[in-house]
């Protein structure tokens, strides 16, 4: 009922508009944030939006029912008022209206935000309080897990579906078999047996529908103390820094066991007993993390974990690490669909090794001082086109100006009783004017998003990193976790493809500049030595370092129809690798010193 009035009082605002003066066609009411609990404005679209128009000079006036319940929070509320301030923007309730130019009325405008600001926290905190004081006695009411009703006084039953209670116990004995949530996942399947699910939105509150069971329904379930006949409350901690980037909610995070704050045992009828509910528990954990180990960030090893994708399914690919006695490099694996038992085997996967050093080549190449060099030059191309555009855009902009004076001056000069020509041309203003309006704002927001020129001093360091990149990345001071950093620094993204050529890997590098460079790599063959630059080049590499310089060296071997392990030319940077790797650089540096 509350929301109700409100939404009413808020159109109600509308005729306030018009009791002011404005015209009807120019009042707009902004609803979209209603029923939004955010309490910053980031994720409130409908207020970044007024904040917007009034920045741009379009609003005459902002009417809030009480002034502030608008902003939520200080910080955004300030923010609106000195906005308004500076485009001599009005602000009004339904009581009165405020100028924020006005020291006085600006005064005022302050008090109110912070007064409605402690309000809602008082609020907050006898709703919270409230909540915490039914919970401690087991008599909060929440949407119930399936397999669990409400009866009539308020207990939990079981679910009167013996379905329903059928499928919960035979989940529960496929993990007393199987002890691995996933072997579940695929049991249910082979059986072609769904989950049953209660809905809990407004729509078909209540109502049964069963789904195909997936990995994380059933992770729920098996997690989930209720089922061991516990009432829980607090098992979830919703505070943090980490929010969703679609909702802007925070994202909870499950507290210990030892440490939910309301635990009561024997609150109602159990689908297994709370000794099992815990070794359930351990055992998913355990799994959990001989699975996660496969993740972990390990020194020397597969530069790409985070970045890797799939280039088969699209899913995002995962980091295997090998027994450390085979000494194998980790492999980059796609197996998100086998786990969740969609897929009897794994997509794909391929060792790290070849790839990485693919992409380690590619970025040096990429980031050498030629590199940002010619980097530099297409930016500055692209500066003298966009001057060239935003020209273009005054051009238009001035010729739409013209255009809607010329027809302003049409209509003041005809007669007035003329009253089918002056409406036409009329219309034809209108028409002109709407088209300046439309121009306006695309050249605004091309202006706006024009504006990544780099300083003189950016340039500088740019240019400084790549002079130095190829030797940090090379020390051996320089940690895998501190070149995966330098990674990402560049790149966005990484598709690999083993499925689609034989012996090959088609790697995607989406560059963070927003450039796609595509490259194969060979898959190594079991055992042999092919990703090792070529003896012979080796040899020649230490027979010439000291005496000619990398790059020398690296049309040398390009000229005598070398190749690289990834059968790409030699770039001076290889050969300095090669040099630094065996020793050889300081050789030459030596020499060059004591001449
Ligand atoms: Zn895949």
């Amino acid at each position: 009922m509350e929301n109700r009035e409100s939404t009413e009082r808020q159109y109600h605002l509308r005729e306030r508009a018009v009791q002011l003066g404005w015209p009807a066609s120019h009042v707009e009411v902004i609803d979209e944030d209603q029923g939004r609990s955010g309490s910053t404005a980031a994720h409130r679209t409908g207020f970044q939006r007024l904040v917007t128009e009034v920045g741009l000079g379009k609003v005459g006036i902002v009417l809030m029912l009480e002034a502030s319940r608008l902003a939520r929070n200080n910080s955004d509320w300030y923010r609106l008022i000195e906005i308004c301030g500076l485009t001599s923007t009005l602000i009004g309730d339904e009581g009165a209206v405020y100028s924020p130019r006005e020291p006085n009325d600006r005064l005022l405008l302050g008090v109110k935000g912070t007064l409605s600001e402690a309000e809602l926290f008082t609020l907050r905190t006898r709703l919270y309080e409230g909540r915490w004081n039914k919970a401690r006695k087991g008599h909060l009411q929440f949407s119930l897990p399936t397999g669990y009703v409400h009866g009539a006084n308020g207990d939990w039953e079981l679910d009167p579906d013996s379905q329903v209670r059928e499928r919960l116990s035979y989940l529960f004995e496929s993990f007393r078999c199987h002890g691995i949530a996933r072997s579940v996942v695929r049991d249910l399947k082979q059986q072609g047996l769904d989950l049953p699910t209660r809905i809990t939105s407004r729509d078909g509150y209540g109502s049964l529908v069963w789904k195909a069971a997936s990995l994380s329904a059933v992770i729920r379930i098996l997690r989930n103390p209720a089922y061991a006949g516990v009432y829980v409350f607090g098992r979830w901690e919703y505070t943090g820094e980490r929010r969703s980037a679609k909702t802007g909610k925070v994202i909870p995070h499950q507290l210990p066991m030892a440490k939910w704050p309301v635990k009561i045992e024997l609150h109602h009828p159990a689908y297994l007993s709370w000794e099992e509910y815990v070794k359930n528990c351990e055992r998913l954990r355990q799994n959990w993390s001989r699975e996660e180990a496969t993740g972990v960030v390990r020194e020397g090893s597969a530069l790409l974990q985070g970045i890797v994708y799939c280039g088969i399914c699209g899913n995002k690919m995962g980091v295997q690490n090998h027994v450390l006695r085979e000494k194998r490099s980790p492999s980059y694996i796609c197996q998100a669909s086998y786990h969740n038992g969609d897929a009897d085997k794994i997509c794909q996967s391929m060792t790290s090794r070849p790839v990485d050093a693919a992409i380690a080549e590619a970025l040096l190449e990429a980031v050498s001082p030629l590199g940002v060099e010619v980097g530099f030059r297409v930016l500055e191309q692209l500066e003298q086109d966009m001057a060239a555009q935003r020209r273009q855009r005054e051009l238009q902009l001035e010729q739409a100006r013209y255009e809607a004076r010329l027809a302003q001056r049409q209509y003041d000069a005809v007669d007035p009783d003329n009253r089918l020509v002056a409406s036409e041309l009329e219309r034809r203003w209108n028409e002109k004017l709407e088209r300046v309006n439309h121009l306006e704002q695309s050249y605004a927001q091309a202006e706006q998003e024009a504006r990544w020129n780099i300083s003189p001093q950016e340039r500088q360091a740019i240019k400084e990193l790549a002079q130095n990149l190829p030797s940090v990345w090379a020390a051996e001071t320089t940690t895998n976790k501190e070149r995966k950093r330098l990674l990402r620094l560049a790149i966005a993204s990484v598709q690999l493809d083993g499925v689609n050529k034989p012996e090959q890997i088609e790697v995607q590098v989406q560059w963070r500049s927003g450039v796609l460079t595509h490259f194969t790599v060979n898959r190594p063959a079991p055992g042999d030595g092919s990703l090792k630059t070529p003896p012979e080049a080796v040899l020649k590499i230490h027979e010439m370092a000291g005496k000619f310089s990398y790059r020398d060296i690296a049309d040398h071997l390009n000229v005598m129809g070398y190749r690289s392990a990834f059968g790409r030319p030699y770039t001076h940077q290889h050969v300095g690798y090669i040099c630094r790797r065996d020793g050889l650089a300081a050789d030459r540096e030596r020499r060059q010193n004591s001449e």
